[in-house]
């Protein structure tokens, strides 16, 4: 990679106009805060913005079940309740469901193939990132994954693809999608216990068959900041990269792991969430940076904002420029506003050594030159293979029988340690 990357940012102006509900936390409408921001900023001049291809039917089933897709495409109150869709579920039905996932999807398909044929060092595609979405249902206000579908295409070119989850929810739809597979390494840091959703991610799930060890969960506590956020961050993912050698990087770079998010219990700041992608961005990498969570919205535009900044190398002032959706950053007007919380900070010097030392343990278990990288670049044939066995798996299983209770409880120490 050049020492300036080329940066592609894809933006459909339509996909913020979507809504879940008057009363529901996501809303889309984040996303025209934000790409409104990187245009006052003037970013634009500094990356190529494309507005993004619209992801079919068949793209989105590449990952997802037929029936599933089918339903999205003409979904109906009725038989929303299969997919987990609709009244009494998180994840409603709005209009204009199917378009709003082509939209987002379609982005995050475009980037990845951007990346593929060497035509940007960096995709940016902030709608993105929908990583609870399962493969015969929704989850957690996602609904098609995105993140899945990217990766499978970059797969077509890249030996192995490491996927890095900062949102403060588990990745869990990306994990379960490549738990049994080398080829994609997944890397989760989210709060875990006390019920908090979607109660997966916990240190002993590390992936089964020939992708174990390579599902990394870190779990963490309430109240993490920054600095301690770091101190995890940075030596675990330097060890990741060392040893698995990823020729591409997914980032998903949820952002209600801040301060004062409306869902979350975190105390990073946007300088610190920025300093996590900026040093994935180090490794120079072909990286695919995806949004996520985020329920402070004024926030979410502030932090993403940041990060294309760093992205694309630009500083950025701590004065909101002037612009649309002005009033929303008041009363500070400041890129960097106080977001400390009233969270202590449960994560102990212990609780991190232990998670730290317990973590070198599993990487240690990955060879430093695993099977698959003695292999050539694989042909989409290979992709073909994997497909194949996932529908094989389908035929075979029901999707929850994928995590049975009783092989969950294996991976949990009897005396709690991490708990
Ligand atoms: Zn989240």
């Amino acid at each position: 990679m050049a020492s300036k990357p080329v940066v592609a940012y894809f933006h459909d102006e339509d996909v913020a106009n979507f809504h879940y509900g008057q009363r529901h936390p996501m809303k889309p409408h984040r996303l025209a805060l934000t790409h409104s921001l990187v245009l006052n900023y003037g970013l634009h001049e500094k990356m190529q913005v494309y507005r993004p291809y619209r992801a079919t039917a068949d793209d989105i089933g590449m990952f997802h079940s037929k029936d599933y897709v089918r339903y999205l495409q003409r979904p109906t109150l009725k038989d929303g309740s299969k997919f987990l869709i609709g009244t009494g579920h998180d994840c409603p039905l709005f209009e204009g469901l199917f378009d709003f996932c082509s939209m987002y999807t379609g982005a995050s398909l475009e980037g990845a193939r951007k990346l593929n044929h060497k035509q940007c060092d960096i995709a940016i595609n902030w709608s993105g990132g929908l990583h609870h979405a399962k493969k015969f249902e929704a989850s957690g206000f996602c609904y098609v994954n995105d993140i899945v579908i990217a990766i499978l295409e970059l797969l077509k070119y890249h030996p192995r693809v490491l996927y890095i989850d900062i949102d403060i929810h588990h990745g869990d739809g990306v994990e379960e999608a490549f738990f049994t597979t080398d080829r994609v390494m997944t890397v989760s840091f989210h709060k875990f216990g006390d019920q908090f959703f979607p109660g997966t991610g916990n240190i002993f799930e590390i992936g089964e068959g020939r992708g174990k060890y390579y599902s990394v969960n870190v779990p963490l506590k309430n109240g993490i900041d920054g600095d301690t956020y770091l101190r995890i961050f940075k030596p675990t993912m330097t060890k990741v990269i060392e040893r698995y050698q990823p020729s591409a990087i997914v980032l998903q770079c949820g952002a209600d792991s801040l301060g004062l998010d409306r869902l979350g219990c975190f105390n990073m700041t946007i300088e610190s969430h920025g300093a996590c992608v900026d040093f994935i961005k180090s490794f120079n990498l072909p990286t695919l940076i995806l949004g996520g969570g985020g329920y402070t919205i004024r926030n979410v535009a502030r932090c993403w904002t940041y990060e294309t900044g760093l992205l694309v190398g630009a500083e950025l002032s701590n004065e909101i420029p002037f612009g649309e959706y002005f009033p929303f950053f008041g009363p500070d007007f400041s890129l960097h506003p106080d977001m400390s919380t009233s969270f202590e900070n449960e994560n102990t010097k212990e609780y991190v050594d232990r998670l730290l030392a317990q973590i070198d343990l599993h990487l240690k278990q990955i060879e430093a030159v695993p099977s698959v990288m003695m292999q050539e670049i694989p042909s989409d044939g290979l992709l073909h293979d994997l497909i194949h066995a996932r529908k094989e798996e389908e035929k075979d299983k029901n999707a929850d029988e994928r995590f049975p209770q009783s092989e969950r409880d294996k991976h949990i120490k009897p005396d709690n340690e991490f708990e």
